[in-house]
């Protein structure tokens, strides 16, 4: 954890604590879900501190007499992950191992009445905008000045950057609207007041996120106003890599891709979720698109941006999908050859409009079509990666694990795409610093290296 500009604020305020006996609070907060609530838990992190509150991310042992959890709500899985990280934390609780708990996050905002029913030891709910309630709590106010400041858990070296909030598309399996309500573009000023101080606090790579980026600037300059984002963040001394997730094929802002190639800074990546390739299936989840305007899609992206990885997310089982439509989602994908792709299982939620469908794939069908769909995956990746032997990449390295240097080049998202390995008994590397690394050998998922020339 990393703190800068308000050390020195949170210090006085701290000693105003002092007065107030309130300093014995230590905070230990934990994240789940995804990078979007990643970076809530920062802001959450960052307000604590600059009210002068011990506040750590993650951490074992009770040495923390609170906890706030912030939750998912996204699918089953999660949701399931979610209410057993509140149990783990209510029995601590009783087992007087810590003072309190309290749960913010989209769970809490989607099911906070049950919720507050079936776990009374929970000491207070609160919801995705409420962080102003939760730091009454602690006898702290919303700190504006602190607005664009982020203390980040991520490594030093990179950094998630929200552009937005929320989401207005009616994707029929999707309960984020719910839980986050309708898109709100942040201000481009802000966000490069953000980037700028993070840059500052030392980080090199920035991964722009949302519910969906690509509709950016259409609510707030009534434009979709991405590429002008990517541009001028892409000038910010200091950052490398900037990467773009969570782009919708739907009225895709084609403009961002000249930006792409005139701008190094801009990875030769992008995260597009397209869920299916059936136009019956991308009808029933009201995706607005076909298979022929998502090919066409492709082939603009591809040829505008030679080279570039793209990485994709598919959804199998949704109910209508059948066997037929299954087949033709992988003759697609073993098409097209998306050099990252993660695969979801529908899971029945209520309030989404799919809730009204009948839930007719059986869980089995849903999970053999899941692991179907990876093994495909694993052989195109196994071979797009063998095309990488003999080259040499631009490489992050992120850390050091198991005898290895671990990095990711341009093509590589952190947490959830491949990694270059590189023995560290042989070689030294410094963590948070570029190194051209040659490639040596190839895994489905994985790359081996070894420092190439001009390190
Ligand atoms: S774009 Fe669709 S899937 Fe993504 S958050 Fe919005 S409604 Fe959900």
């Amino acid at each position: 954890m990393r703190v800068s500009f308000f050390a020195n604020f949170a210090l006085q305020t701290e000693n105003n604590l002092k007065t107030k006996g309130i300093n014995k609070t230590k905070v230990n907060l934990v994240t789940l879900g995804c990078s979007k609530n990643l970076v809530d838990s920062e802001v959450i992190m960052t307000q604590l501190k600059g009210n002068g509150i011990s506040v750590e991310h993650e951490v074992d042992g009770n040495e923390n007499n609170i906890v706030i959890i912030n939750t998912c709500g996204f699918i089953d899985n999660a949701k399931q992950e979610s209410i057993d990280t509140i149990l783990k934390y209510t029995e601590a609780k009783e087992n007087g191992l810590i003072e309190k708990v309290y749960v913010t996050g989209c769970l809490s905002q989607r099911y906070r009445d049950e919720l507050e029913h079936e776990i009374p030891n929970v000491d207070a709910w609160f919801g995705t905008m409420e962080l102003p309630l939760l730091l009454k709590k602690f006898k702290a106010d919303y700190k504006h000045e602190l607005i664009g400041e982020r203390i980040t858990t991520t490594a030093k070296h990179y950094a998630y950057l929200k552009i937005s909030e929320g989401c207005d598309r009616p994707c029929s399996f999707c309960a984020i609207p719910i839980m986050r309500g309708r898109h709100v573009s942040k201000p481009i000023e802000a966000i490069l007041t953000e980037a700028k101080n993070l840059a500052r606090n030392g980080v090199k790579e920035l991964l722009l996120i949302a519910q969906d980026s690509t509709y950016y600037g259409l609510d707030i300059y009534k434009k979709r106003n991405l590429s002008e984002l990517l541009d001028r963040i892409s000038d910010i001394d200091g950052i490398d890599w900037v990467r773009l997730h969570y782009a919708f094929p739907t009225g895709f802002p084609e403009d961002i891709l000249e930006v792409m190639v005139r701008k190094k800074t801009i990875c030769n990546y992008l995260d597009i979720p397209l869920q299916h390739a059936s136009t019956n299936m991308l009808q029933l989840m009201r995706r607005g698109t076909s298979r022929n305007k998502t090919e066409k899609l492709l082939e603009t992206i591809r040829s505008k941006v030679p080279g570039i990885a793209i990485r994709t997310t598919m959804l199998v089982g949704h109910p209508g999908e059948t066997d037929k439509e299954f087949q033709e989602l992988m003759e697609f994908v073993d098409e097209w050859k998306f050099e990252r792709l993660g695969v979801f299982t529908y899971s029945h939620e209520e309030g989404t409009s799919a809730y009204q469908l009948n839930d007719n794939v059986p869980q089995e069908v849903k999970e053999e079509r899941a692991n179907e769909l990876m093994e495909l995956q694993e052989q195109i990746s196994l071979k797009l990666n063998e095309e990488k032997i003999g080259n040499t990449y631009k490489t992050l390295i992120d850390r050091k694990e198991s005898g290895y240097f671990i990095g990711r080049t341009e093509y590589d998202s952190p947490e959830v795409d491949n990694e270059v390995l590189i023995d560290a008994k042989a070689h030294y590397l410094k963590i948070g610093d570029f190194a051209n690394i040659k490639i040596t050998e190839a895994r489905e998922f994985d790359l081996h290296g070894i420092p190439g020339i001009n390190n």
